[in-house]
């Protein structure tokens, strides 16, 4: 697949800090390893360019009463374009059937279209997993991926919090009614700049920024196949998928306050990961508590010379900068900062390694837990899983330590939709036929 357009450099929001100027070991695990890219420089390097599509889906309040005005109506008219597209999940300016019939017609010849993005493709998995080829309006074809995970992957819900008692009891939601909980990851960017080692998504390097209805529609377009209904059901929402949230900051957040504001979920049901872009992390600081997700942490290794090895952006922010910087978020009570950690066999799953993570997570004095990833292969990535036995020592060490620690299990792998696994986007191939 081609890709017509790559992102649009514009004006950075947030200025970074300076780069670490230290040069860095090229050889990384016998391997020639890439500097972290420009990209990384820049927080927020523009949105999707869209040509003559109008989407009105990813338009806030604001945005909708201004489309009606212009159209000369009142801005109230507005507030009904929000609920349709949002909350009744409208995907046709046709059907929405509280607009008279002339003005749906009206905006329909001047070029808008709700614009939600589609899902153009499905994987089933075996343990009920759905991955998704997600397309938005954007001039290429490209599509990315969405992840629906029932019951979420055990000992935690998907998005870091562990699983409870009501959790697991809770009746059966939504109109499939075959799931009781849920879990839902969605992308922020087509690709990643980030490169870290044992990442399939790094292979296909940044390919564009997504906009923030691109994002915030992944979620409502995965609402409306499971018939969710959003205020009772169970379901999560983890900023896991492809691209790295932080390097599409504005877009992620509108996204937030979109899911917050107009679709109704709690941002306390959402977590967003990071690898520790140091400037993002602090932007993500000052965002009000009512619509801040909850902070993942891709921490990954047990110091900063083997993190420096398995991703290459420990050179710019270090361990040490990414804890200074998520001290400043204001965790709400009972808010716990995820630490997520994927066990590379033989290179970060030792049981020394396990007692280092525990010093390193009780020393940033944060309320934290951890989740273990064993990490899942990839066509091209020398690395090994790590044995089933490490992973159990490493999570019993850290427990004896005193820390939080959980097992992630592996969801959707036979349709490469589990953790790092999201690439087939790119060459539009089906799980059976990679590389
Ligand atoms: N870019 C963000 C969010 C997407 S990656 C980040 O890095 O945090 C989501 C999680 O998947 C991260 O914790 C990452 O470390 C993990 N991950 C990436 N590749 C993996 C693999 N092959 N196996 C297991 N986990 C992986
Ligand atoms: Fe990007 Fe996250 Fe993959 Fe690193 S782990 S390359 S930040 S998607």
């Amino acid at each position: 697949m081609k890709y017509s357009r790559l992102s649009r450099a514009v004006k950075p929001k947030i200025n970074p800090e300076t780069p670490d100027k230290r040069v860095p070991d090229k050889r990384v695990l016998g391997k020639p390893v890439q500097e972290a890219p420009d990209a990384l420089v820049r927080l927020d390097a523009g949105g999707a360019v869209r040509g003559s599509a109008k989407p009105l889906f990813g338009l806030d309040a604001n945005g909708l009463a201004a489309v009606m005005t212009e159209a000369g109506e009142p801005a109230w008219r507005g507030r009904q374009l929000a609920e349709a597209i949002y909350r009744q999940r409208v995907a046709e300016i046709s059907q929405i059937t509280t607009l008279p019939k002339p003005l749906r017609a009206q905006l329909e010849s001047k070029g808008w279209q709700v614009g939600r993005p589609e899902i153009a493709q499905v994987f089933r998995s075996v343990d009920g997993t759905e991955r998704y080829l997600v397309r938005g309006l954007g001039e290429g074809q490209e599509t990315v991926e969405t992840v629906w995970m029932p019951e979420g992957d055990d000992g935690e819900a998907g998005d870091g919090s562990e699983m409870d008692v009501e959790a697991s009891t809770a009746p059966s939601t939504g109109k499939d009614a075959g799931w009781k909980r849920a879990t839902i990851c969605v992308s922020s960017q087509v690709g990643c700049a980030v490169n870290c080692q044992f990442c399939l998504t790094a292979k296909l390097g940044l390919q564009r920024n997504l906009t923030a209805g691109e994002i915030a529609g992944q979620l409502v377009a995965v609402f409306e196949r499971h018939a969710v209904e959003v205020g009772s059901a169970r379901v999560n929402l983890v900023f896991m998928g492809m691209g790295e949230p932080f390097l599409n900051y504005e877009p992620f957040m509108a996204a937030v306050r979109l899911l917050v504001e107009e679709v109704g979920l709690s941002p306390q049901r959402m977590t967003v990961s990071t690898s520790g872009i140091v400037p993002g992390i602090e932007q993500f600081a000052l965002e009000p508590p009512e619509v801040r997700p909850k902070l993942a942490i891709s921490l990954n290794a047990p110091n900063d010379k083997i993190r420096n090895e398995v991703m290459p952006v420990n050179r710019k922010w270090a361990i040490e900068a990414v804890m200074d910087a998520v001290r400043k978020v204001k965790l709400r009570p009972r808010e716990r900062v995820t630490f997520e950690y994927v066990l590379l066999g033989g290179v970060t799953d030792r049981v020394e390694h396990a007692r280092e993570v525990a010093r390193l997570v009780r020393r940033t004095g944060l309320p934290a837990k951890v989740n273990l990833i064993a990490w899942n292969p990839g066509p091209g990535i020398e690395y090994v899983m790590p044995q089933a036995d490490a992973v159990e020592a490493f999570r019993t060490v850290l427990g004896a330590e005193g820390i939080a620690a959980y097992v992630r299990r592996p969801r959707g792998r036979d349709i490469y939709a589990a953790c790092g696994q999201l690439k087939g986007t790119v060459e539009e191939r089906g799980p059976g036929n990679r590389d």
